[in-house]
């Protein structure tokens, strides 16, 4: 068991954790980066990124993430794998216990858990998941070549794995309970006018149905007539949004009803001095890796103008 002591901790290596420690690193933080189970967070599950701004051309989401953590590291980041399963906010300074037993103090702490994917909790999505139910689409998709999937869900992640979904499948569904879907218009656009998928409006899922060996088709319910029919599909992708990583949070810092960070707003400060939230822990409006990047920034300058307003007291 280690005790690793930093100026600046950060739990979580997404867009907003290494951007705070970039910016963390430059101002003589030695910030210690605590990766998780994600290094790299949301954007190591995607392929094409195109608007993350200072790329003329598309990028990769894992490509860009590498990127970010060797410019942490370049200007002075430590990063170490380990998960955090505890915090103890009674400080200056934090102290998180990780999950290999190491301790981790931060005289600052930066809060950057992002977000996981959601489930819809139906009957079967557990008993399938690895066989034929899934949640990624460039994870899984590859094992869908040739045969049929469908995605459920109506925002920009829908709409992306949809398409995505089309490099391996010539028959994608997308099944959405309403009837328009929240996804920008740009995407929207590409789903309409591609040829391999068709959308199924005012649909709900009720059930995965299947048997041992796999997936065979999805219940549904028309949400507008009550109606039931099964779609039948090999794949079924589930992508109606993320809840925030707050479990380790919860009765020690206040979280709204959705669960994320509450901060003043306009900031990164969460309730207890030298404690900064930043990303889409604490974003349930833009969830953006940009926006994440940006709030990720703004917790290092705070934190650091934190550690010296206290110095500077502590001086007098
Ligand atoms: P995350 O990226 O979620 O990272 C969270 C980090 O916290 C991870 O490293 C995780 O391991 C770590 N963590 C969590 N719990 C713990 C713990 N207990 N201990 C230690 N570490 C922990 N945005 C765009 O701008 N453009 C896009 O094209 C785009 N495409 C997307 C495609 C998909 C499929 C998805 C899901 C999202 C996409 N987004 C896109 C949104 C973008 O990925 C997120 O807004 C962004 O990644 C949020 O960054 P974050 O750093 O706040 O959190
Ligand atoms: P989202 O925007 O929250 O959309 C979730 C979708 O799932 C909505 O259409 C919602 O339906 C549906 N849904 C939620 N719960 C459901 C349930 N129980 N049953 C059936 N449907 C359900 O989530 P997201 O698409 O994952 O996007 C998250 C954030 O990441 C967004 O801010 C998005 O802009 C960002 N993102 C950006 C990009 C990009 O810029 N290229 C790509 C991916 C994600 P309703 O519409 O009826 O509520």
């Amino acid at each position: 068991m280690t005790t690793h002591t930093t100026r600046m901790l950060i739990i979580g290596s997404g867009p907003a954790g290494l951007s705070a420690a970039i910016y963390g690193a430059r101002a003589g933080m030695r910030p210690i980066v605590v990766q998780g189970l994600q290094p790299g967070g949301q954007l190591t599950i995607t392929t094409d990124v195109e608007n993350y701004p200072g790329f003329r051309d598309v990028i990769q989401g894992p490509w860009l993430m590498q990127e970010m953590q060797a410019q942490a590291e370049h200007v002075g980041t430590r990063m170490l794998w380990d998960t955090i399963t505890e915090v103890d906010f009674s400080g200056p300074p934090f102290r998180a216990i990780g999950d290999s037993g190491d301790i981790y103090e931060g005289e600052t702490l930066v809060i950057a858990t992002g977000a996981q994917a959601r489930w819809l909790g139906a009957p079967g999505e557990q008993e399938l998941s690895g066989k034929g139910v899934s949640a990624c689409a460039t994870c899984d998709g590859f094992f869908y070549r040739g045969k049929k999937v469908v995605v459920i869900g109506g925002g920009n992640t829908a709409v992306e794995e949809a398409l995505y979904l089309t490099n391996h499948s010539q028959d994608v569904t997308l099944i959405h309970r309403r009837d328009s879907l929240r996804a920008e218009k740009i995407l929207q656009d590409r789903l309409f006018a591609h040829p391999n998928i068709k959308v199924l409006w005012n649909k709900a899922v009720e059930r995965f149905v299947g048997e041992g060996t796999g997936l065979t088709g999805v219940e549904l319910k028309d949400t507008v007539t009550g109606e039931t029919m099964i779609e039948p599909t090999d794949g079924a992708f589930v992508a109606i949004g993320h809840a925030p990583a707050t479990e380790l949070f919860k009765g020690k810092l206040e979280l709204d009803a959705g669960g994320y960070i509450v901060v003043q707003p306009g900031t990164p400060k969460t309730a207890i001095p030298g404690v900064f939230a930043c990303g889409d822990v604490m974003d349930h409006t833009y969830r953006q890796a940009v926006t994440a990047a940006g709030t990720g920034c703004m917790a290092a300058l705070d934190a650091e103008r934190f550690l010296a307003e206290r110095e500077f007291l502590a001086a007098r």
